[in-house]
């Protein structure tokens, strides 16, 4: 790991101007994905901007139509808010499968969507939802946020301050995770929301998408044989030691026929 500077704001508009003046700092939130990728020297920050002691960015509200999480909250606290497990119960669920207890209690929602692991789990909750991703500068949809393997719509510089998920009818998310590690192989995100079913698909790509085959079959019925009748493509999936893309694609569908299952 390379030397770097090592500042700690205590606001968001702090943090930011941090960045801003320094081309190769970095936000540090929970440090779960950014140290390792510092140990391994895939990245070298001049500036490490820990997040924090930043209030505004951490914490939960719900309202009846939807739930905000800042993007300081850790993974722990989204899988044990009340709220949260109210009001949309597989997101919560979603956040109490992440990795172990550490980086449950270290991780944090704005860090993994601005990470965008391809394996992540959050990609998946915040694209089958039809999250709503708020930073410093503008609101983005999820459906334009996600770009490709660890690529975002995110410019230099911008800080994410908070995700609002609006409340689905009904939703739920399986995994077929890595033993090791338990990022997902595969991970399928199923909601029947107010503009139609969404399904997103982790773990698979090179970033999280949406199937429109499955959505398609469950818009007409949204039962588990539905989803079981569906072949998915296994153009384009990812092929690692963990599993083939001919794999991957039976993995969705077999996740995507458990997560309406567990609803049902
Ligand atoms: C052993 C292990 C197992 C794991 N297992 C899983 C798993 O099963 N499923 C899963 O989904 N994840 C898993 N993770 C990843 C974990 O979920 C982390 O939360 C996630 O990688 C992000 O880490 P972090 O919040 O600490 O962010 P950091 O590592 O601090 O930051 C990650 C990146 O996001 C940027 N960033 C951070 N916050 C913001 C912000 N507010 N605005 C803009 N940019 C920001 C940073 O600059 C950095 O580039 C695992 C990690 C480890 C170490």
């Amino acid at each position: 790991m390379h030397a770097f500077k090592y500042h700690r704001a205590s606001s968001a508009n702090e943090a930011a101007s941090i960045v801003a003046r320094n081309g190769e700092a970095r936000f540090l939130a929970g440090g779960q994905s950014l140290v390792q990728m510092m140990k391994l020297r895939f990245v070298s920050p001049s500036d490490l901007v820990d997040l924090g002691s930043i209030k505004d960015l951490a914490g939960i509200k719900a309202d009846g139509s939807g739930v905000t999480i800042g993007a300081m909250t850790r993974h722990a606290e989204v899988a044990g808010s009340a709220e949260v497990r109210k009001a949309i119960p597989a997101l919560a669920a979603l956040a109490g499968t992440i990795g172990d207890r550490q980086v449950r209690n270290m991780g944090t929602l704005g860090g993994a969507i601005a990470h965008a692991d391809p394996a992540a789990d959050y990609p998946a909750a915040v694209l089958g939802l039809g999250a709503t991703i708020h930073t410093n500068k503008r609101k983005i949809a999820a459906d334009d946020f996600f770009k490709g393997m660890m690529e975002t719509a995110l410019q230099p510089g911008e800080l994410i301050t908070s995700v609002s998920f609006p409340v689905p009818k009904r939703a739920a998310y399986m995994k077929f995770k890595n033993q090791a590690s338990r990022f997902a192989i595969v991970g399928v995100f199923v909601a029947d929301t107010a503009g139609g079913v969404r399904v997103a698909v982790t773990g698979a790509g090179p970033c999280v998408f949406r199937s429109k085959e499955l959505e398609a079959a469950l818009s007409k019925s949204f039962t588990a044989q539905a989803a079981a009748g569906v072949k998915v493509s296994d153009k384009g999936l990812n092929k690692d030691l963990h599993a083939s893309p001919e794999y991957r694609a039976h993995l969705i569908t077999v996740m995507a026929k458990r997560a309406v299952q567990s609803i049902a």
